[in-house]
């Protein structure tokens, strides 16, 4: 069992495929031209269900793939199937810009989840945070997936002066659509411009939703770092992830994997381990996944805590999001 000092259980792994990207979202990635990693130093699919399936024999009972972007992988619809075997929920989280090629892959894989990326309903907007034009591809593509019947997670990050007053739009969105938008406060990484002011926060998002709706707190799954609520009448749901100003790290779940091998305990942890140049080496990786997990700070990584106004982010040591996998 995958339990930390703090007696969390971990049954969940985020397993990211490649830190390259179609897209540059600049809450993500620092600049346009970024370096990838050589992909001699990913993860291979052999070694990716090779590792994933000792978490699996540790207790890991769903699989989110990320990235990146997971779908530009040449091998993604390969890793998809292979890790489908396994017995866990594998599910994963997209730009949404590729889905219409995959929508079989995913229905192979009994995937029935799917987090698609989407931080404004403005095309030019669209471009100004992606510097890509395939916002329409986007949208058509969430489309496609609430039609073909998955359920369909948008997540939106909320940046102040940028687009938190596209809050009520999103809300808006979920009256006839069965589409469940979750609100991500910003977060700070390695070169994403991050400031204590352009955090828009959990309360902030609830007052202004107040504004214009009646709506429901709803029943927290276990684990849940979203709080979710529902318009009443309306389909879909909204909900908040409130990391900067009530974190959820009490009942963490989660692990991660980089891709280039490399264990991550939490989002913000500044350690990592290397399982895959040991797996490379044949030794055994159960060891170093128990190490870093018993490493597992008691939240946050250990690096900030408390008001996230006072947060110096050039004190975090991280990679950036794209490296880490969001
Ligand atoms: N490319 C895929 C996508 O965009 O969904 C998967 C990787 S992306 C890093 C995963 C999630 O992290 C996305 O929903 C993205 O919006 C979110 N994210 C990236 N940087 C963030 C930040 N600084 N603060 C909050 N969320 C962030
Ligand atoms: Fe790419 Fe996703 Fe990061 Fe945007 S958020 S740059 S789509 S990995």
């Amino acid at each position: 069992m995958l339990q930390d000092n703090f007696n969390r259980v971990h049954d969940y792994l985020r397993i990211s495929l490649t830190d390259v990207c179609n897209f540059r979202c600049q809450y993500c990635i620092p600049n346009e031209d970024a370096q990838f990693m050589p992909s001699s130093n990913l993860m291979q699919l052999e070694e990716i269900v090779s590792i994933a399936s000792q978490f699996v024999s540790l207790g890991i009972k769903k699989i989110r793939l990320t990235g990146g972007e997971p779908l530009a992988r040449k091998d993604a619809a390969e890793i998809i199937q292979a890790l489908s075997k396994l017995p866990v929920k594998l599910t994963l989280t997209t730009n949404g810009s590729r889905v219409h090629e995959y929508l079989e892959i995913f229905k192979a894989a009994k995937m029935r989840s799917i987090n698609v990326s989407l931080d404004t309903l403005v095309a030019t907007k669209f471009h100004q945070i992606t510097r890509r034009n395939q916002f329409t591809q986007v949208l058509n593509n969430i489309n496609l997936l609430i039609n073909e019947g998955f359920h369909v997670k948008v997540n939106m990050v909320v940046m102040r002066s940028f687009n938190e007053n596209e809050i009520l739009n999103f809300i808006d969105w979920t009256k006839d659509l069965p589409i469940h938008v979750r609100f991500i406060e910003f977060m700070p990484f390695e070169g994403n411009q991050w400031d204590n002011e352009k955090v828009f926060t959990f309360q902030e998002i609830l007052t202004l939703a107040s504004s214009k709706y009646q709506y429901t707190k709803l029943r927290e799954e276990p684990n849940e770092t979203a709080k979710s609520f529902q318009v009443n009448g309306y389909q879909g749901t909204f909900a908040v992830i409130s990391t900067m100003t009530a974190p959820f790290c009490h009942n963490c779940n989660r692990l991660r994997l980089t891709a280039d091998g490399k264990m991550k305990n939490c989002l913000f942890s500044k350690g990592e381990i290397d399982l895959l140049n040991a797996h490379r080496a044949g030794e055994k990786i159960l060891p170093l996944i128990q190490q870093s997990l018993s490493n597992k700070a008691k939240a946050l990584g250990g690096q900030f805590e408390g008001d996230y106004q006072q947060i110096d982010p050039h004190t975090i040591s991280n990679r950036s999001m794209i490296k880490i996998g969001g």
